[in-house]
């Protein structure tokens, strides 16, 4: 009966897997919110056709579209490849922790300096930030300002003095007054140039790094991708600064440098103030990324569709009588991310009439049987019979749950009751749909 029902459920919905033709509009819609985004033409086929393949075929959930679950699944991937959590700054145990600022002049380098050494510090560990641009007048001057105001010491020589003898010479003083983490600021020069990436290179091979940030102004546009690719191909960078996200860019970026280099996005700058950093979050950057209009919208509502599909199906399985306190417990946890039970009941028919005391009562009901199925075992979830059949189970989840053994006793006759009261409605065929599934 559960294998007609589901057939017959899948033909009542539509196209039951995601198929090429299926999520062609969806397809369109994602390719357009990258491109505006900004993220990298390459990078995008890329990033499509990989998400393409995984969706092929995959379940489509009983009363979502393939094209609406497609752009959740582009989500979720979007979330993945960048990363998913956030990836704090490398602290090593011997200390100082060498970081090594990078990136093209105007990014923001100088100020992500100052702003990771006041992160930094709030994390209680201490700083030291070394100035090696001395190319132009007011760089030294620039962080040496900066360190004031944040009061973290600046490490400089001077202007004429040689930026890896100086980053040499930081490093050194670094060490000997025990600070947690040395941050060396670089020169940049307006567009890659082979004398700034071999200074780089020197002055990575003399202190050798912890971290090269990548630091990347999210205005960069398409652009982003290829500096990624000569940045990681010359001087190995193991994170990114995503700067200037104040701004309006939808941070496309973001998405073209984890995908090239394969390294985490840990901070973005928003603002010019030495407070605007923030720590990198995947998912927020994925909505951002996607946009705040069409897309979005669809994201979320298939996604409240599947909530509800996943509840359509319990029913389903209810009808079926082969409901059991695994498929309760789920039921539970779904109610939970519903926000109320009142909103279930309404799809129950002919219990939408519950008063306000009525739910309340029913919601502290539902977290004490909650607490009874954690304690049963795998097999008495399946079978709610064996329970019903051994009083020293019950009397095991009692002691475990930290119920009475009565209380046990009456969740299990319960449910034995709604079994077979569902039993009796599905004899009776479904509502609604007298005599399709025969007798
Ligand atoms: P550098 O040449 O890479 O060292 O860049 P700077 O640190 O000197 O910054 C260049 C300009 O960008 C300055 O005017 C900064 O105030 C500004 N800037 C840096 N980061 C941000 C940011 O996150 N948001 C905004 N709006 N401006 C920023
Ligand atoms: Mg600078």
């Amino acid at each position: 009966l559960a294998d007609r029902l589901d057939s017959a459920w899948k033909k009542l919905r539509g196209q039951d897997k995601i198929t090429q033709s299926n999520i062609q509009e969806a397809l369109r819609e994602v390719r357009r919110a990258l491109l505006e985004a900004d993220v990298n033409l390459q990078v995008v086929k890329d990033f499509i056709t990989e998400v393409e393949t995984k969706a092929q075929g995959a379940e489509v959930i009983a009363g979502v579209k393939p094209d609406q679950q497609f752009i959740k699944i582009v989500y979720e991937e979007l979330v993945q490849v960048m990363g998913e959590t956030n990836i704090p700054l490398a602290q090593v145990e011997q200390p100082p922790t060498i970081v090594l600022m990078a990136g093209l002049q105007g990014t923001g380098k100088t100020t992500a300096t100052a702003k990771l050494a006041l992160h930094l510090r709030k994390l209680e560990r201490s700083c030291m930030m070394v100035a090696t641009d001395v190319y132009r007048p007011a760089a030294i001057d620039q962080l040496v300002t900066l360190g004031k105001q944040i009061d973290v010491p600046v490490f400089e020589m001077g202007s004429d003095a040689n930026p890896v003898e100086i980053a040499r010479q930081g490093v050194e003083r670094a060490k000997a007054e025990g600070v947690d983490t040395v941050i060396i600021d670089t020169a940049g020069r307006l567009q890659i140039d082979q004398d700034m990436m071999a200074e780089l290179a020197q002055i990575k091979e003399v202190v050798q790094p912890h971290e090269v940030l990548l630091v990347v102004d999210a205005m960069t546009g398409q652009e982003a991708a290829n500096l990624t690719r000569t940045f990681h191909d010359e001087i190995g960078i193991t994170g990114a600064i995503l700067t200037k996200l104040d701004g309006d860019s939808r941070g496309g970026a973001a998405l073209s440098v984890r995908q090239i280099s394969g390294q985490p996005i840990k901070f973005v700058g928003v603002g010019e103030k030495v407070e605007a950093l923030q720590p990198f979050y995947p998912d927020r950057m994925a909505s951002r990324i996607l946009g705040m209009g069409d897309v979005l919208t669809l994201v979320e509502k298939a996604q409240e569709e599947i909530d509800l599909a996943d509840a359509a199906k319990m029913q389903e399985k209810m009808m079926a009588a082969k409901f059991d306190f695994t498929d309760f417990l789920k039921q539970m946890r779904l109610l939970k991310n519903m926000g109320s039970l009142g909103g279930i009941m309404k799809m129950i028919p002919g219990m939408n009439k519950l008063s306000e005391d009525q739910l309340k009562q029913g919601e502290t009901q539902l977290k004490r049987a909650e607490a009874m199925i954690n304690s049963m075992t795998t097999q008495e979830r399946r079978d709610p019979d064996l329970l019903a059949s051994s009083p020293n189970r019950r009397k095991r989840i009692a002691n475990g749950s930290g119920y009475k053994e009565a209380d046990v006793n009456k969740l299990v006759g319960d449910f034995q009751k709604m079994r077979s009261l569902m039993q009796q409605m599905t004899q009776g065929g479904l509502p609604g749909m007298p005599g399709m599934f025969g007798g």
